[in-house]
């Protein structure tokens, strides 16, 4: 069960429709260089306060790979030295024919088209970047498998609730977070590349990225596979790319197609972020257990997709029955907070919980039997199939 959340849903789709089509240049017989047409899709692609003042001194652009007619790098627009600000931009892949140059950055469906097809490109890419891709938001699947990027086991602060990639502007992306050992580590497993100095992003399957920044002693990486947990630097205060970082922190944020996604009602290591009335305020939630700013996060790791965190709503327990309904025996009981594993679904009676009324039940690996009600899978609907 998971809350409906209309407003980030609409957000989102209002950043997804500007989201220009891949540029392809005007017909010439020798194609410009591919840094020129990136630039102008990476300015088209900004909000428009930002492409009006950016110029191309603005922008950074590192082709990494390149056989002449295939180019595979970074697109980064800079931000200012200021508050408020962090650097944006993409994986970019572009592929030159008689007309120019075809540009598409990951997660846009023309990145993996094109990712088929070029010899840049490695057998490790190639599977994540052609996964297919989770509903956007308001498909209701709300699942990433990603664990906290940090070790599992250990607990940071949660220094800033969710707050925007940028800053204070929606959608509200991203985290920070602190603590520990420092050393940051990648949510999922996928593909890394070093964006900037301090910034690594993570491609993952289904659509999803993550991005790390502020990194000090961050990895040098260009494709490299990772696994949930592999380094990738530390907390520090790096903005080799613009903005400002008054302590050490990871800024860590979401994305999802090309695009920032509110980092709310997404599980990650068994939490579910919440966004709050402003910028920065919010926290996190496990089953009952509430993580404002300046709180503790423990990182549990990764959910699986056919797994739900119990919430008690209140806390307690959740009574195991031996079907779907209150009129069936109770066969014990499940800590708030604690994993359970769900094998199928079937509708019972019908209950309220934090986030709304159901009539669905789940059977879990054990046959017993519980509301989807008080369970937090990131899903309204059966997440392993109907009984
Ligand atoms: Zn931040």
């Amino acid at each position: 069960m998971r809350r409906l959340m209309l407003s980030c849903a609409l957000a989102a789709t209002a950043a997804w429709a500007v989201a220009p089509a891949p540029a392809t240049a005007a017909p010439r017989a020798t194609p410009e260089p591919v840094a020129d047409a990136v630039t102008a899709k990476l300015l088209g692609s900004a909000d428009a306060a930002n492409a009006r003042a950016a110029g191309a001194e603005r922008t950074r652009i590192s082709v990494t790979r390149t056989n002449g007619r295939w180019a595979f790098g970074t697109a980064v627009l800079l931000a200012d030295r200021s508050a408020d600000a962090h650097p944006t931009g993409s994986v970019f892949l572009a592929r030159a024919d008689a007309k120019g140059w075809t540009v598409a950055f990951d997660g846009e469906a023309a990145f993996g088209d094109l990712a088929t097809a070029s010899p840049l490109v490695s057998e490790t890419e190639k599977a994540v970047f052609t996964t297919p891709v989770a509903p956007l938001l308001a498909g209701g699947d709300f699942r990433t498998g990603m664990a906290l990027p940090f070790a599992v086991g250990q607990t940071w602060t949660l220094t800033s609730g969710p707050h925007g990639w940028g800053g204070a502007a929606a959608p509200w992306s991203s985290v920070d977070l602190a603590g520990g050992d420092q050393v940051v580590r990648a949510a999922r497993a996928g593909t890394a590349y070093t964006m900037c100095t301090g910034w690594i992003r993570v491609i993952h399957d289904r659509g999803y990225s993550t991005d790390y920044y502020h990194l000090w002693n961050s990895i040098s990486v260009n494709g490299a596979g990772v696994a949930q947990g592999t380094v990738l630097g530390n907390t520090g205060t790096d903005v080799t790319c613009g903005g400002s970082a008054s302590g050490r922190h990871v800024h860590f944020g979401l994305r999802q197609n090309s695009a920032y996604v509110p980092i709310a009602g997404h599980g990650i290591g068994k939490w579910d972020f919440v966004s709050g009335a402003a910028a920065y305020q919010g926290g996190a939630r496990h089953g009952s257990a509430y993580a404002g700013g300046g709180g503790g996060v423990y990182n549990y790791g990764a959910l699986g997709f056919n797994q739900g965190v119990v919430d008690a709503n209140g806390g307690g327990t959740l009574t195991r029955r031996s079907g779907p309904g209150t009129g069936y025996g109770a066969l014990g009981s499940v800590a708030d907070g604690a994993t359970v594993t769900i094998s199928c679904s079937a509708n019972g009676t019908s209950h309220t919980g934090r986030y709304g009324t159901t009539a669905l039940w789940d059977r879990l690996s054990d046959g017993s039997w519980v509301s989807d009600a008080y369970l937090s899978t990131g899903v309204n609907g059966p997440i392993n199939g109907w009984c």
